[in-house]
Formats: structure tokens, sequence, C-alpha cells
């Protein structure tokens, strides 16, 4: 059974049809892989997943149970949790209190342990555990995101463009960590326009264009078509 399973999935915002009834699937551990153009649906899809939108049509499924109308905060109970795009730290909070902040819905005692956990992944978050978020650099802004995230406990970490304005040393640390994530066990789903360096890291992706799913398999396969290398890559 796969961890999560998206069926016909169809999503409007008034008269504008974001997503036209896509399907597919991440496989507990995978790294699954959303690629596709500006306003093609990656972000709508993520946060229907996540429940910050209802769809008009199709079903979700994860471990199996139907979570179509599921609150968003019952969601993040069962393990989905949304690095959301543009990162939205707190910037007049510290890194220490970012990171409390994604373990609400734990114990503080549990937040503590899970702390420790993810300063060993982010030193450098250790280092400015005092300094107000909106003074950190973005690719350490990128990373407090990432982190926040996993202070919720995820079982399915989903990623919105975590490469976003980020100079190219930045993105591949960043894309480093997030293959050290699934290492230690988080399964992730990734949204990306940055193609190249997304299905490097990931095991399978599919294309997303104008709501639809347009092609999908291996990333390895996808880094190799001809038709992903025109559209996407710049070949
Ligand atoms: P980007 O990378 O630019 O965020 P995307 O692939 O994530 O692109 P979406 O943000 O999901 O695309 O947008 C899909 C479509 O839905 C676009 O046509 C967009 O204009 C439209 N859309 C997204 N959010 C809204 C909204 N709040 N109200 C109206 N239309 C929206």
């Amino acid at each position: 059974m796969p961890l999560l399973k998206v069926e016909n999935l169809v999503v409007n915002y008034g008269s504008i049809n974001a997503l036209k009834g896509i399907s597919f699937e991440v496989n507990k551990g995978e790294i699954v892989t959303l690629i596709g153009s500006n306003g093609a649906g990656k972000s709508t899809t993520m946060n229907t997943i996540a429940g910050l939108k209802s769809p008009s049509g199709g079903k979700i499924y994860f471990e199996d149970n139907d979570i179509t109308k599921l609150d968003s905060s019952k969601r993040v109970k069962a393990g989905i949790i949304l690095s959301p795009e543009g990162r939205q730290v707190f910037p007049e909070f510290s890194v220490y209190d970012n990171l409390m902040m994604g373990g609400f819905i734990q114990k503080k005692k549990d937040n503590l342990v899970e702390i420790e956990k993810v300063f060993e992944l982010f030193p450098v978050l250790k280092e400015r555990k005092k300094q107000m978020a909106g003074t950190l650099s973005g690719g350490e802004q990128q990373m407090l995101a990432v982190a926040r995230a996993l202070m919720g406990k995820p079982k399915l970490l989903m990623l919105d463009e975590p490469s976003m304005g980020l100079a190219p040393l930045i993105v591949k640390e960043i894309f480093g960590l997030i293959q050290r994530i699934r290492e230690i066990g988080t399964t992730v789903l990734l949204v990306e326009q940055n193609a190249r360096v997304a299905l490097k890291i990931s095991d399978r992706a599919y294309v997303i264009e104008t709501g639809k799913i347009v092609l999908s398999g291996k990333a390895q396969e996808l880094l190799e078509s001809e038709d992903v290398q025109k559209a996407y890559l710049g070949m």
C-alpha cells in the first residue's frame, strides 16, 4: 500500500480549473518530485494534500485512510507536514521559537528531544538559535523552514520549492540535507521548478502541465527523456 495516494484530484479557484484530475502515489521511503513550470498546479496539489484547499473532486488516501475531508490540523497529527513555498518563517521570532512552533502538536518534553535531532542535521541553526529568523540568510531561512516541518515528526514531508531564490551552492547543500532526511526514515514529496537538481535526488517524478500529469517515471529516466530535457532542463 502506498503511503499517499491521490486519485483524480480536481481543484478550482472560482472559475479557474487549477487541477484537472490528477492521480499519483508516494511509497514509504521514497523521494517523489512533482515538476512543472509556473502555474502548472504544483502548489495547489501540495496545499490540497495538506488540507489548506478543498478539492471539488477526487480522493486523497494516507496510509489507506480516506483523508479527503479531514481538517488540516488532523492531517498534521496523522504525519502530513508541509513546508510552504516562500518559507514563511516567523521573522520576529528566534530560530529556537520558530522550531518550537513546528512542534506545537507535541508535548514540550518531546520537542526538547526532537530539537536536538534537528540541530544535529542543521548545526547552523543550533549556532543561531537565539537569532531572529528574519535576520538569517535565504539559505538558512530555508533550512529553518525544513527543520520546523521536521519538528512535527512527519511521516510525509512535503517541500514546496525549497530551491527558490537560492544560489546553486546553497541549493546543493539543501538537497543534500533532503537526501539525509530520507535516509533517516522520512518520506519526501517535493515540488520543484528546478527540475535537474530535484530529479537527481528523487526516486520517481511526475510532470504536471496546466493541471494534468503528462509524464511520469523513474527520476533517472525522466532526466534522460528528450521531452523533459527540452521543456525543463534547458537542453
Ligand atoms: P508556481 O510555481 O508559480 O507556484 P504552481 O505550479 O505551484 O506554480 P499553482 O500555484 O498551483 O501553480 O497554480 C495553479 C493555477 O491556479 C494557476 O493558474 C494559478 O494562477 C491558479 N491559482 C493558484 N492560486 C490561486 C488563487 N488563490 N486564486 C486564484 N487562482 C489561483
